[in-house]
């Protein structure tokens, strides 16, 4: 397992936003976490990167024990985030936020960054026609490819992203998934919470249903797809 939650519990103030969670991300694979809105999907990814802090149990990261390690150190250690709500620096260009994502390397003056540079510009051809544009004035969609590009420049081992899909025209919804796909072919592992649970699933390898701060379900992605009862929950009954 690349990364394996135990016992979570996590508090804000006196609401259980999450109960004694427990899950694994082996490596290589797109697990994904699923529910309604409130289930604790967000909360969870957090406590995975370091943003809120435990109330009970650990975070083991390749094997080791990381629950009291600041942000910046997991980073360091190959976690990072592409928070919701495609947060980017609006006055800064798109070339500069994908800079910004790259903090933590020592190597940017190098071909290996360079590269890593052109690896997301090819995943992103869009940001490539806008490398010079503040990110501000881009599109919703091409906010979410900055925030999920800028990610992939520290080069993670276990990229954690965070809906998205969210507010994205069905077309945009499609390619974000297929690159979502891209990047875990060429060897990121990933943490996807989605609200857009048929087609996260039908690209998951393993799934987590949440309901009220617990996981109720587990199985494959093609498990979790074909079950009646997530199919009534969760996929529209379709
Ligand atoms: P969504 O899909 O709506 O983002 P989620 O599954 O990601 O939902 P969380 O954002 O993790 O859910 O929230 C879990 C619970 O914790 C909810 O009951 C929420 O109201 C509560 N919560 C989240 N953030 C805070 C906060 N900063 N202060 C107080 N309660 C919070």
């Amino acid at each position: 397992m690349l990364l394996e939650v135990e016992g979570l519990c996590v508090n804000y103030g006196h609401i259980e936003a999450i109960r004694d969670i427990s899950f694994g991300v082996p490596e290589g694979t797109v697990t994904t976490l699923i529910g309604a809105n409130g289930a604790g999907k967000t909360t969870t990814l957090k406590t995975v990167s370091g943003l809120r802090k435990v109330r009970a149990g650990t975070v083991r990261f390749d094997g080791k024990d990381i629950t009291s390690l600041a942000p910046y150190e997991r980073v360091k250690l190959g976690i990072n985030q592409s928070p919701e709500g495609r947060r980017c620096f609006v006055g800064m260009t798109v070339r500069e936020n994908l800079d910004m994502g790259a903090f933590v390397r020592k190597d940017r003056k190098t071909q290996a960054y360079r590269d890593d540079l052109d690896r997301v510009l090819t995943l992103f051809p869009r940001l490539q026609e806008r490398i010079n544009q503040p990110a501000g004035t881009l599109s919703g969609g091409e906010q979410q490819m900055v925030a999920m590009g800028r990610a992939l420049m520290s080069r993670p081992r276990l990229l954690l992203l965070d809906e998205p899909s969210m507010g994205l025209a069905p077309k945009l919804i499609q390619q974000i998934f297929s690159i979502v796909t891209e990047i875990n072919e060429q060897g990121t592992t990933v943490l996807l919470v989605e609200q857009n649970a048929a087609q996260a699933l039908k690209r998951s390898d393993e799934a987590h249903i949440l309901e009220t701060g617990a996981i109720v379900r587990s199985g494959t992605g093609a498990e979790l797809a074909g079950d009646e009862a997530v199919k009534a929950a969760y996929l529209g009954g379709d």
